[in-house]
């Protein structure tokens, strides 16, 4: 695809020159006749060479510019830029050639400089989502650190076992959340150099029970009720990375509900999809968190930023993205969320 603008240009060069030498030709041949007709003698033939070179330097001269200013000098320019470009700088963008009416024009050159700029643009984009990505992750990091380090230093000087035991406690808890986040990190890493999924067949209602299970500490440390309403689905997809998906989204609706709260999860079936929804009472989210919690290291509620990176529904939305299924919230703060998750069986 890139090819094809600069074949079409260097083809319009080799036509634009052998224009020039038949018009050159012509305009001597024509002169050459006239001059025949006109009976002037072979001697003055001369005169003829002459005028017909200085028409031919001329028309030369004058397309020959014409083709510097139409070709020659949008490639120069892109030349330029494509060498600043090569040295890392992405702020550099071509001026576009658009019509009167501000929109683009179709010709080679205008679509290459268009697309140039949209892609200068895109790396633009990348870089600075790479600098955040190494600021959040330190910023994750240095949290955990600085608590085990804080910790670690009391105890040194401390004689009471019982506090030497809750902090002791809190070291654990700390390095769990920095190992969680690095499992998170490095999952979603695998996902985005686009892993290839490892479908096989398996019980969706089955899997979100042993979730549940494998949460059962926290749900029952906050005495929450959980309501099932699951049917018996199978889906085929792969099993490892939905289990993170019933994971991620039944731990945050224990996080975020009150204690005591009530969830309630249901898995039916509605035509050719397997759709579970994840209901809690808790405190909701207004209308611009729920606009980014899919991106990475987002948290909304400050408040429990410890307990989680921020990365868990970025994580969901990329396996459910991969996998072809969907996700929507509802949600309105202090009463509770709602995510309800569709997947295609067929
Ligand atoms: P974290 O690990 O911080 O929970 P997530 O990516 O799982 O990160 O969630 C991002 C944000 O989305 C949370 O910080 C919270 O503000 C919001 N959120 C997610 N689930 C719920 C929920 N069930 N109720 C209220 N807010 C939620």
């Amino acid at each position: 695809m890139k090819q094809k603008p600069k074949k079409e240009l260097l083809l319009k060069l080799s036509i634009a020159s052998f224009v020039t030498i038949i018009a050159a030709s012509a305009i001597f041949s024509g002169l050459y006749s006239i001059l025949l007709l006109l009976e002037v003698k072979i001697e003055d033939l001369w005169w003829t060479v002459i005028i017909a070179t200085i028409s031919s330097i001329i028309i030369g001269i004058t397309l020959s510019t014409i083709m510097n200013i139409v070709f020659l000098n949008p490639i120069n320019e892109l030349v330029n830029v494509t060498k600043r470009v090569a040295e890392g700088d992405f702020s550099v963008q071509l001026k576009e050639h658009t019509k009167k009416n501000g929109e683009l024009k179709k010709d080679e050159m205008s679509v290459l400089t268009h697309n140039f700029n949209v892609m200068v643009h895109e790396l633009d984009k990348n870089k600075i989502l790479k600098s955040d990505f190494v600021t959040n992750v330190s910023h994750e990091f240095k949290t955990p650190l600085a608590n085990i380090k804080g910790h670690a230093e009391i105890i040194k000087k401390c004689k009471d076992p019982k506090a030497i035991k809750e902090y002791c406690d809190n070291i654990i808890e700390a390095a769990d959340n920095l190992s969680n986040l690095t499992s998170n990190i490095l999952r979603l890493s695998k996902l985005e150099n686009h892993v290839i999924l490892e479908a096989s067949e398996f019980r969706a209602d089955e899997q979100i029970r042993q979730a549940i299970i494998l949460l059962e500490n926290k749900w029952e440390e906050k005495n929450i009720n959980l309501n099932l309403d699951l049917d018996e689905i199978t889906i085929c997809s792969d099993e490892a990375l939905f289990l993170q998906v019933w994971l991620n989204l039944i731990s945050n609706a224990i996080k975020f509900s009150n204690d005591g709260g009530d969830i309630n999860i249901i898995l039916k079936q509605y035509g050719q999809d397997a759709v579970l929804t994840i209901k809690d009472e808790g405190i909701g989210m207004s209308k611009e968190v729920q606009e980014r919690i899919f991106d990475k290291f987002y948290q909304g509620d400050t408040s429990r930023a410890k307990e989680g990176s921020g990365l868990g529904l970025a994580l969901v939305k990329k396996i459910l993205d991969i996998s072809h299924c969907t996700i929507e919230v509802e949600s309105e703060e202090g009463k509770g969320t709602t995510f309800v998750v569709r997947i295609p069986m067929s």
